[in-house]
C-alpha cells in the first residue's frame, strides 16, 4: 500500500534527490540536502531607470532673479527712512531722490516709492478735504 499525499506538497521537492518535501521542512528526509526555498522572482519589467526622477523639480524654492544679489535693508535703515519720513520737506526730496536714482539699493527704492505713493494719497485726500470743506 502506497500513501500517495501524506504532508507533501507537489511543488517542493529535494533538489538533490527528487523526494517530495514537506511543506515547512528545512531539510530532505532522504538525503539531508537543505532546501532551498525559490525567493521570488523579481518584477519583469524591470529596468534600469536611464535618469534619476528629476520630474517634479520644485520651482518655488529657486529665489527669484530680480532680489538676487540685493542686500536687504537692515532694521537701523528702515528706522533712518521711517524717520527722515516725518521731516516735512526733506521727506518728499528724499522719497524722490530714492525712487528715482538709479544706484540705489532696489529695496530701498521701492521703499521709497511706496512711501511716495501713500504720501501722495495723503496729499490728495488733504486736498479734497480741503477743498470740500470750503476752505
Ligand atoms: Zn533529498
Amino acid at each position: 500500500m502506497t500513501t500517495l499525499t501524506q504532508n507533501s506538497v507537489p511543488d517542493l521537492k529535494c533538489t538533490a534527490c527528487g523526494a517530495d518535501l514537506l511543506a515547512e521542512a528545512r531539510f530532505c528526509e532522504q538525503c539531508g540536502t537543505p532546501v532551498v526555498v525559490s525567493a521570488p522572482p523579481p518584477p519583469a519589467n524591470m529596468s534600469p531607470p536611464e535618469r534619476p526622477a528629476q520630474t517634479s523639480r520644485s520651482t518655488a524654492s529657486v529665489p527669484e532673479k530680480t532680489t538676487s544679489g540685493v542686500a536687504p535693508l537692515s532694521v537701523g535703515q528702515y528706522l533712518g527712512m521711517m524717520i527722515l519720513m516725518y521731516i516735512p520737506v526733506l521727506n518728499i526730496i528724499l522719497l524722490l531722490a530714492w525712487s528715482f536714482s538709479g544706484n540705489v539699493n532696489p529695496n530701498k527704492r521701492n521703499l521709497a516709492r511706496a512711501f511716495l505713493l501713500i504720501m501722495v494719497v495723503v496729499i490728495m485726500l488733504g486736498i479734497v478735504f480741503t477743498l470740500s470743506t470750503g476752505f
